[in-house]
């Protein structure tokens, strides 16, 4: 399986990070060894003395799908769920600067935090889907799907032009503002419309 995670998805993000809004959306992949195992702690890589949490809504695609219309997005999942982004924003910095590949920076082992799934049928809209980050117990993102320049199923029909997505595969989509840097210690927690769907402790 595959993560597929979009950047720059949100404008006040797009700002804080003094990015351009792009035309389309930004499409990167993370391997699957990212996948942080549930109940186990981050630890802060060695190459990096700048990783940034980055809360994002993910969506698991349930069937083979390539040119997926967005009419037709919906039925290619069931689940939605929350997780983080990992980045190790010095090491991205130096990439981007070079035009490089970022996937050091945000591939590496740990960076992809899933968070438990629940039925898509728990929402009335997924457009409006209200989620946040605490860190420490404090609120560091929060923000609501509304605030996407990309809907879930105009990504999920743009990447599916690129990718065929298989079952199983996972779309990260985005994050809003707030990132910043973790250090030992933290503790993160992700909150989907009042339920925390993760938590995870930084080493
Ligand atoms: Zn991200």
């Amino acid at each position: 399986m595959k993560l597929i995670c979009i950047g720059r998805n949100y404008t006040k993000h797009i700002k804080e990070l003094d990015n351009e809004k792009p035309e389309n959306p930004v499409v990167f992949i993370k391997p699957d060894s990212a996948i942080l195992p549930k109940e186990q702690d981050f630890y802060i890589p060695e190459f990096s003395k700048e990783v940034h949490y980055e809360v994002e809504v993910l969506v698991k695609i349930k069937k083979v799908g390539k040119h997926i219309d967005p009419r037709f997005a919906p039925g290619y999942y069931d689940e939605v769920s929350l997780g983080i982004d990992f980045t190790a924003r010095d090491l991205q910095q130096k990439l981007k600067e070079k035009g490089l590949p970022w996937e050091k920076a945000k591939g590496f082992d740990g960076a992809a935090v899933i968070g438990e799934w629940l039925p898509k049928s728990n929402f009335k809209d997924l457009n409006n889907v209200g989620f946040s980050l605490l860190k420490n117990n404090e609120t560091v993102q929060k923000a609501s799907t509304a605030q996407m320049l990309w809907k879930l199923d105009e990504l999920i029909s743009y990447v599916s032009r690129f990718f065929t997505l298989k079952k199983g595969d996972i779309i990260f989509t985005g994050t809003p503002s707030g990132v910043g840097k973790i250090k030992p210690n933290d503790y993160l927690s992700g909150i989907l419309e009042g339920k925390e769907l993760f938590s995870v402790k930084i080493k």
